[in-house]
């Protein structure tokens, strides 16, 4: 993009109309460039489930005098539609959170609800690998949101956990008040990012490591939904990560005048 840089104090040198119209047509550009990578990522996306179930179809009917082959195809079928499924429905969430629709009028949502309900979602996930969920912090913290997608968000953190964290280990979630936000924190011991993708992850269809992400049926657009979610509450996302050690996601959104004071530790001043 076009990038203004200011030198002293004098005015900005890409100031006026002209500099106006050349910073316009290459954010269209560039706009549309995007919208193109994407459009190519969702048809690379889809086809390799679309063209695994073919492929698994075919065998199938090959096998069709074998019973056992047959279920065992139809077991690789099944997880393939759940890949196709997970995939579409992400889409829809992020086409809905980036303005496809109308930005659900923000209300006081309880975070404790919240939490509760995204610890629920990934409860099962979390028990087959033996993973623990802790969920600590400050109850009682009121957001002004829409509560479907903080939930959304808060699943997609700790899925995620789960995700890239080795089995018997902790996850801790939990909230807390600061300087007018509720910061929901999500912490992992897991494999943790390395430097040059911690900028990157919050982009659509960005993976670490596509063998390691496809493995684990990642679709490289849950940590994109997350940041529409944060941008649609006027709040944020942030990660701090440490390879091999972990990592903990950050979710900032607004609090409500609803939320009770914290006798314990007053909110700092400014
Ligand atoms: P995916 O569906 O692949 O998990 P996301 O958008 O949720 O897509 O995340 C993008 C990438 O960021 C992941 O593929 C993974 O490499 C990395 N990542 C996300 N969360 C974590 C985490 N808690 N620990 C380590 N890596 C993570």
């Amino acid at each position: 993009g076009v990038h203004a840089v200011r030198l002293g104090s004098g005015p900005p040198p890409t100031s006026g109309p002209v500099a106006l119209v050349l910073q316009d047509v290459t954010e269209a550009r560039r706009v549309e460039a995007v919208r193109r990578d994407f459009v190519a990522n969702v048809g690379h996306e889809l086809k390799t489930p679309v063209g695994a179930l073919g492929l698994l179809a075919e065998a199938m009917q090959g096998a069709a005098d074998d019973p056992e082959t047959v279920q065992r195809f139809a077991a690789r079928m099944a997880h393939e539609a759940d890949r196709l499924a997970r995939l579409v429905r992400e889409l829809i969430d992020l086409s809905r959170l980036q303005g496809a629709e109308p930005l659900p009028e923000l209300v006081p949502v309880d975070v404790d609800t919240v939490l509760a309900e995204a610890v629920d979602r990934t409860g099962l996930a979390a028990a087959a690998k033996g993973i623990t969920i802790a969920v600590g912090g400050r109850p009682g913290l009121v957001v002004r949101g829409v509560e479907a997608q903080l939930a959304t968000a808060v699943t997609n953190l700790l899925a995620n956990a789960v995700a890239y964290s080795p089995e018997n280990t902790r996850i801790a979630v939990g909230a807390r008040a600061r300087s007018g936000f509720a910061e929901i924190a999500v912490t992992d011991s897991g494999i943790g990012i390395p430097r040059q993708d911690r900028g990157r992850v919050f982009e659509r269809f960005y993976r670490v490591d596509q063998s390691r992400a496809s493995s684990t049926g990642g679709t490289g657009l849950g940590l994109a939904i997350v940041k529409h979610v944060a941008s649609n509450h006027g709040g944020s996302v942030t990660v701090w990560s440490e390879e091999g050690l972990g990592s903990t996601f950050t979710l900032r959104i607004p609090l409500a005048a609803e939320t009770p004071p914290d006798p314990d530790s007053p909110e700092p001043a400014g």
